[in-house]
């Protein structure tokens, strides 16, 4: 096996043997052909798009498929061989249209013809080295492809929940299939450096429009107390992000006695007024995803995984007869929850019959955490916002965005939300929040001084907020702002959001804990020179540097900007050249990496 697509990957370079995640080789190769068959699906489905033709089908396939191979999504490698059997399914019919049109490709990779007629066929293409990551033996070509289909990945998931929604776009899917057909051809750097930027281009387009699915179909996310305690009812518990499970599941249990719970990064449901009108919906019970053994333990009802991340279950754990999946989501042992059927909704009846035999949860803490700082609860504050920029009240905003995780080393964002001098606001959304969002860092005439808006696909509310500010003070560039980038991450989803930032001009983005290994040395060393992107350095070094960070709004008026402000990407991306790029950019780069003391690896 070889995957490194999550910031945990083994030393930091991949996962080889067994993921640290806890995939097994068998699991990992099942997910290396799923993608290999999408790409397949892809090389016809672009070839009917330059046809003027977008395939639909194709693309709600490549959505989901795409999903199940997210770190801790399917842990279960006959529900991935049966992705994989619909997916040869997809791939004929997605050729046979192709064929109609006019539009079959003139040379056809292995990706696009290879078939299979049984299960042990499937499995033998799993196995095969073609299918693998390191099949591309140029790492600067394997790390662009890969940020692309890593960047997809994420991209695929806030499509699949804009699609269950009702919600889609053409032009989502055929950039999708436009980006992993160009990687299965011979492209110049330049071209592939276009596709990385195309594919961010798309993360904006998707996360708007889910952004849109989720406000439409839900309201606009207002500023909550979300209780952290418990009742006497059973309950059910439910993580993830699809909101239309949490929807039915609350239109389900509503009067049958059973309360409902949101767990890590289903915490944002808690703020939309669709959901809050459910009496029985109680609050959110425990953290981010990764403290699930002992807070799945502890709850003793049911639980319901909508979408990852979901982690193994441990020897000591006595919950998998009460583990629920449903979509995306795959676990050995654990039932599953089939998709709605046109116009119907899911059968959550299963878990309700369980829950009402079940103990109420164990309180784990007390009290109440405020979040709900979508755009538009945001911009509702604007004038009071605005107005203490102008009065120096408020100095300087710091995005701490992105994804909680196991590492020791995440503690730097806790120690971060600490120190920032008191005249700092964070503006947070995803997992990454947990970190401190339970710290009672107190406001700033009556402003938090954090600012949640939601889940990891809510980071484009923060681009809207950052935009709406930009406009507000008459600057000419989003990097004029007194803004600094913090950004955690962990899974795929993270990448399209770092991709998204990226193409909307975003610099000094400062990563942690550590840069992705899918960035080959050179491939990195563009991101440091082009986009001033840095790994996290201490926090002292980084809390004093961000003061230099973008521009300065204040009492004296006017703006001072440090950050260099105007981005042309593409352009700046590469000069095309990735010989070049090894140099000095690579070397600073180095050098700031040798500087931090070495990582503690999870346990
Ligand atoms: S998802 Fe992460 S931890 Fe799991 S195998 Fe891949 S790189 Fe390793
Ligand atoms: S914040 Fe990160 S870890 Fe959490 S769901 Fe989003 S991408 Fe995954």
């Amino acid at each position: 096996m070889f995957c490194f697509q999550c910031q945990e990957t083994a030393k930091n370079q991949g996962c080889t043997i067994a993921g640290v995640c806890g995939k097994k080789e068998p699991t990992a190769n099942l997910q290396d052909l799923l993608i290999y068959v999408c790409k397949g699906i892809s090389v016809y489905g672009d070839a009917l798009r330059l046809k003027g033709t977008v395939d639909r089908e194709a693309g709600r396939f490549l959505i989901r498929a795409l999903f199940v191979t997210i770190t801790n999504a399917a842990w279960d490698d006959d529900a991935i061989i049966e992705w994989i059997r619909r997916g040869l399914e997809v791939r004929k019919g997605v050729a046979e249209r192709a064929k109609a049109a006019g539009a079959a490709p003139a040379a056809l990779p292995d990706c696009a013809v290879w078939t299979a007629s049984s299960k042990e066929d499937i499995v033998a293409k799993a196995n095969s080295p073609e299918v693998r990551i390191t099949a591309m033996e140029n790492e600067d070509v394997r790390s662009l492809r890969e940020l692309l289909i890593l960047g997809t990945k994420g991209i695929a998931a806030y499509a699949e929940h804009a699609e269950v929604l009702g919600f889609e776009k053409d032009e989502i899917y055929a950039s999708m299939m436009e980006g992993l057909a160009s990687t299965t051809k011979e492209l110049s750097v330049d071209d592939m450096v276009a596709m990385v930027m195309k594919t961010g281009e798309n993360a904006v387009a998707t996360m708007a429009l889910l952004d849109e699915a989720n406000t439409k179909t839900y309201g606009n996310p207002e500023i909550t107390e979300v209780n952290l305690g418990v009742r006497g009812n059973p309950g059910i518990l439910i993580s993830g992000h699809d909101l239309k499970d949490m929807e039915e599941l609350l239109k389900q249990t509503e009067g049958t006695g059973v309360d409902v719970y949101t767990h890590g990064e289903m915490l944002p449901a808690n703020y939309y007024p669709a959901f809050k009108k459910y009496d029985h919906f109680v609050g959110n019970y425990g953290s981010s995803w990764w403290h699930q053994n002992e807070e799945f333990e502890s709850f003793n009802g049911p639980v319901l995984l909508t979408t990852n991340c979901l982690v193994p279950v441990k020897k000591d754990n006595t919950y998998l007869g009460r583990l629920f999946t449903t979509g995306v989501v795959s676990y050995p042992g654990a039932v599953h929850i089939a998709d709605r059927k046109p116009g119907g909704a899911k059968d959550f009846s299963p878990l309700i019959e369980m829950a009402k035999k079940c103990a109420a949860p164990k309180e784990i803490e007390t009290g109440k955490l405020v979040g709900g700082f979508a755009h538009a609860q945001v911009l509702a504050l604007a004038d009071k916002v605005i107005e203490a920029v102008k009065s120096g009240a408020i100095k300087r905003f710091v995005v701490m965005a992105g994804c909680d995780g196991r590492f020791p080393a995440r503690n730097y964002y806790t120690d971060v939300a600490k120190n920032l001098p008191k005249d700092t606001v964070i503006l947070t959304a995803g997992c990454a929040k947990y970190r401190y969002n339970k710290l009672d860092l107190g406001d700033i005439g009556g402003i938090p001084r954090v600012l949640d808006a939601g889940q990891c696909n809510d980071s484009y509310s923060l681009a809207v907020i950052a935009l709406k500010l930009k406009e507000a003070f008459g600057l000419k560039d989003i990097n004029e702002l007194p803004i600094s980038y913090d950004i955690a991450w962990y899974e795929q989803k993270a990448v399209a959001v770092l991709l998204a930032l990226l193409f909307l001009g975003v610099k000094g983005i400062r990563l942690g804990p550590t840069l992705p290994a899918f960035l080959s040395p050179a491939v990195a060393g563009v991101l440091v020179k082009n986009f001033d992107i840095k790994p996290i350095d201490t926090v002292e070094s980084d809390i004093a540097a961000s003061r230099d960070d973008g521009g300065q709004v204040g009492p004296a008026g006017g703006a001072k900007n440090k950050r260099r402000g105007g981005c042309d990407a593409p352009a700046l991306f590469f000069g095309g050249n990735l010989e070049k790029l090894r140099s000095g950019a690579f070397r600073l780069l180095q050098a700031r990496r040798l500087q931090r003391p070495p990582r503690t690896e999870a346990t």
